[in-house]
């Protein structure tokens, strides 16, 4: 791992431009590991010109923004893909367009890709690796206040507020030194986690008539009817996926959640691992947290199968 680590080094000190892609629909994680890794490079090599692009979601723009350049731009350029398993999906589909291609990813490495690829599922985060990144390196790499809270923002979220298995002390040594900049944590959790008044009456609905299995797999349909009597938004509605985790008795939680040409499927498990099932059904992720794509309501019959198969 180190070697693969000074070969992203030696790369990045290489090119005088730095394009930085992730996945599509971005979590924290995916926006904090491309908005860190955009700032840690810009006030480390104050004379390249670093990029990041991609669809933006409204709720995460706190994290930073993207930026609007042309294809021109990747002529002789190292893009560099964060938080994304999948090559179908990275956003914006210029990536090809570089010189060179670097994954840096948390993800179990099902499909390889890139020049280089650090893909590591030890990780709670792709951000707690760029901040180990930036720690081992310490001599070519400088932290800031601004390049913490983005960090931040993603291992906040993708450790569930420091609630998921995934915490190992490596995760609470980077949090620890992030901590030193002396940025605001609690305004990050506020981003994150306060919900709008139409949203928790959304979540009051999930609560009375979410439906569960015998073996305890709870799931919820998320409608655009839905949405639009509560007045939320898909994003929005999405991340009330952790309401079903509270209750005692519930293994394994889902969502289905209306897209106007498919229906995400997002999931959650306490302890079952959940990944094979996402990936029966076009998806992947994580053992523990999972996502797949569905194209028609019969298959959500299917996917609840699934999941009980997979409950002992
Ligand atoms: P989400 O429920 O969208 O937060 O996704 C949970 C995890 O599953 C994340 O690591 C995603 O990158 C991954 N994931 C979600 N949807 C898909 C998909 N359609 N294909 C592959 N991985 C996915």
């Amino acid at each position: 791992m180190v070697n693969k680590k000074k070969e992203i080094i030696e790369a990045i000190k290489k090119y005088p431009t730095i394009i930085i892609h992730r996945h599509v629909n971005p979590d924290p994680d995916a926006l904090g590991s491309q908005i860190g890794l955009q700032r840690l490079l810009k006030h480390s090599f104050p004379s390249k010109e670093v990029f990041v692009v991609g669809d933006e979601v409204d709720r995460l723009l706190f994290i930073g923004e993207m930026d609007v350049i042309t294809d021109n731009q990747y002529k002789g350029a190292l893009v560099i893909v964060c938080d994304t398993a999948n090559i179908s999906r990275i956003s914006d589909p210029r990536h090809e367009l570089g010189d060179m291609l670097i994954k840096i990813d948390h993800h179990p490495e099902y499909e390889l890709f890139g020049d280089i690829s650090w893909a590591d599922p030890t990780y709670s985060s792709t951000c707690e690796m760029l901040v180990e990144l930036s720690m081992e390196f310490h001599e070519d790499f400088t932290l800031n206040k601004e390049t913490a809270k983005a960090l931040y923002a993603g291992i906040l979220s993708d450790t569930g507020n420091f609630m998921n298995g995934n915490i190992t002390p490596r995760t609470l040594k980077m949090v620890s030194h992030l901590r030193t900049y002396r940025f605001q944590p609690e305004r990050i959790h506020n981003f994150l986690n306060l919900k709008t008044k139409n949203s928790s009456r959304l979540q009051k609905d999930i609560l009375m008539s979410y439906k569960v299995t015998n073996k305890g797999v709870a799931y919820f349909i998320i409608t655009e009817d839905l949405f639009n009597m509560y007045g939320v938004d898909r994003v929005e509605a999405s991340n009330l996926i952790n309401t079903l985790s509270s209750v005692r008795g519930n293994k394994i939680w889902a969502f289905f959640i209306e897209y106007p040409k498919e229906i995400r499927v997002r999931i959650r498990s306490r302890n079952i691992p959940i990944d094979s099932v996402a990936r029966q059904f076009n998806g992947g992720g994580h053992s523990l947290a999972s996502g797949a794509t569905i194209h028609s309501w019969e298959e959500v019959d299917q996917v609840i199968q699934a999941l009980d198969q997979v409950c002992p």
